[in-house]
């Protein structure tokens, strides 16, 4: 396993995911060519078959590879990941502010797409707890979405999903069932005290990680300089 983000995938709605990602990580800024770009590839795949809800969907070379999120975690190959990809691209769109007007009417589609698959499915589901959505991945992949200014009828319940989250802490410094980097990466976007009570909670863990972390591990890079950031906002 590589120890970083595989750059031939580029060209691949995940690939593409992933470099605006870091460049926001690392508030790299993405010039207007390639920023235009990016959006044009990500807008291109909505409603296509493979996707989530009629959201933006893989590419068909892509289907067959392990994708993973920005802090590493795994997606596997089922409806979660068709999800926080969906999530992922629009979040994407999000980051690259004002490109196209294809892309805008494009991310606009995707997200009411989206909002309404929620409402769906918590309507075959009332017992999903506010603020959460599906399983702890796709629910993170909202958070996501949501504070970079998508999911705005959603957005509003982020700090019940936050009251959920908190219900989930174990013994070692995460939640039950969260992808622990990918949470921590949700969190320290919250702007809001709850976010950052579970941040503390985590903190001896991302210390203890810090020291552990092994320099060829996977994703190692971005999830040290995640560790660093937690324990900066703690
Ligand atoms: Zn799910």
């Amino acid at each position: 396993m590589s120890t970083q983000p595989d750059r031939a995938s580029k060209l691949t709605l995940a690939g593409t995911i992933d470099q605006v990602a870091e460049a926001n990580f690392l508030g790299r800024k993405i010039p207007a060519v390639q920023r235009r770009s990016a959006a044009r590839l990500i807008a291109g795949r909505l409603g296509l078959p493979g996707g989530y809800a009629g959201a933006f969907a893989e590419t068909a070379a892509e289907r067959s590879r392990t994708v993973r999120v920005f802090t590493g975690e795994n997606l596997g190959r089922n409806a979660r990941r068709r999800h926080v990809l969906a999530e992922e691209a629009c979040r994407s769109l999000r980051l690259l502010g004002r490109t196209t007007a294809h892309a805008s009417a494009a991310l606009q589609a995707a997200d009411n797409r989206l909002l309404a698959q929620i409402a769906q499915v918590r309507a075959r589901h009332p017992d999903t707890p506010r603020g959460t959505f599906c399983c702890p991945f796709c629910t993170v992949s909202v958070w996501r979405h949501a504070t970079a200014g998508g999911l705005r009828t959603f957005a509003p319940e982020l700090r019940a999903g936050l009251r959920h989250l908190r219900s989930r802490r174990d013994a070692a410094g995460g939640w039950r069932t969260y992808p622990f980097f990918y949470t921590l990466s949700a969190l320290l976007e919250i702007n809001l005290p709850a976010a950052r009570a579970e941040l503390r909670h985590a903190a001896p863990r991302c210390a203890r990680l810090l020291r552990k972390l092994r320099a060829q591990a996977p994703y190692a890079e971005r999830r040290r300089e995640l560790l660093r950031r937690v324990l900066a906002a703690v």
